[in-house]
């Protein structure tokens, strides 16, 4: 080919999303992509169709009314709040910003597979550190700061080891950090951890802290696309400059909007995820399968082999479910499960009951 891509662009390795498909089955039950299994909230979907009315009309530019909900919800300053087409705009949004070529990107061993991604499109390097027994380091991560670092990812909780760092390590980790290097929280799974504010105390404490949430998982979103960032208002105004004046329609906005105002919505599926995700936890380490404690809406199940964890999957397969493999994350032991409902739990654990019976 004799049109040539920018440098680096071809190092970028194509993004893995969970399967949504399965031969020989009309109806697998998909767990790969920890969407939430009681849909979304009614509401939104009335909204999302009543949008559908006024099509001919660009969507708002500045996202006020989300932006009103998010805060009002949430008791936070809507001026300070950017949104996005899923968190991973917000994300990229910050990189694109803060970051270019010859700079450094913290991420760590088993992060989300879209930090290195985002790095590169920038063509800054992403540095990617150890973790410690499927659990962030901060001592890691502060080691491998250089001059060169602009921005550090963690998720917390992490997908896919749905563990979490505990408050005082998370202090620790922004107290460490120069001034200078952006901190991103990227808490898209906040609503499931108990009693946690998703990163917000940090961002009021420390002016380099950038939150970001997902409307993808508990409010069941993810095909509407939208996320959001909360982060000091110099930041958002930084952030706003390259954002796109219309990169939210008005029927994801209006759909967003009604979701955030739900809250009994997003309590209910919170309760139902932590009784499921409680329930199918306990049965796996009851079959032998090792399973930390996740703060997320999905497990990491591990196998003990990569041969032990694929024959897994194949054995979930055949029996419709999908689950997401996780080899690419350095783990190739494990599997990540999505908590379903309760029958969907049932199936999964029946499923590997006979998996681990035939083994012996
Ligand atoms: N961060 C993490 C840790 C995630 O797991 C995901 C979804 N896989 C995202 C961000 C992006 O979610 P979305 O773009 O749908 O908001």
């Amino acid at each position: 080919m004799s049109i040539t891509p920018q440098p680096g662009i071809m190092d970028i390795a194509l993004y893995v999303s969970g399967e949504s498909t399965l031969t020989g089955h009309a109806a697998p039950l998909k767990l790969s992509s920890n969407e939430n299994p009681l849909g979304c909230s009614p509401a939104a979907q009335a909204a999302f169709a009543a949008a559908a009315r006024d099509l001919n009309r660009y969507p708002s530019t500045d996202h006020a009314g989300l932006r009103g909900a998010i805060g009002q919800v949430n008791g936070l300053d809507p001026d300070r709040i950017i949104c996005g087409a899923g968190s991973d705009e917000v994300l990229q949004f910050v990189v694109h910003a803060f970051a270019g070529p010859g700079d450094e990107i913290i991420t760590t061993e088993h992060g989300f597979s879209m930090y290195p991604i985002l790095a590169r499109m920038v063509g800054a390097t992403p540095v990617t550190v150890r973790e410690v027994a499927r659990r962030i380091d901060v001592d890691a991560i502060l080691a491998a700061v250089t001059d060169r670092t602009r921005i550090v990812f963690i998720a917390n909780p992490a997908n896919p080891t749905g563990t979490m760092l505990a408050e005082s390590e998370l202090l620790r980790l922004a107290r460490g950090l120069p001034p200078d290097v952006i901190l991103v929280h990227d808490g898209a799974y906040t609503e499931f951890a108990e009693g946690f504010d998703g990163g917000v105390s940090l961002v009021e404490q420390f002016p380099n802290v950038v939150m970001t949430r997902t409307f993808s998982k508990i409010h069941g979103l993810g095909g509407l696309r939208i996320g959001w960032g909360y982060a000091a208002r110099e930041i958002i105004e930084v952030l706003n400059r390259i954002r796109q004046p219309f990169n939210l329609s008005s029927a994801q906005l209006a759909a967003a909007e009604a979701a955030m105002r739900d809250t009994a919505f997003v309590a209910d599926c919170a309760a139902a995820n932590a009784a499921m995700r409680q329930r199918l936890r306990a049965s796996l380490i009851q079959l032998g399968i090792g399973c930390d404690e996740s703060h997320a809406n999905f497990v990491l199940a591990r196998f003990g082999s990569a041969e032990q964890a694929d024959a897994a999957d194949a054995a979930l397969r055949d029996a419709g479910i999908l689950v997401r493999k996780v080899g690419g994350y350095g783990l190739p032991d494990a599997l990540r499960i999505t908590v379903g409902d309760a029958a969907g739990v049932t199936r999964v654990l029946e499923t590997l009951g006979a998996f681990m019976a035939d083994r012996e």
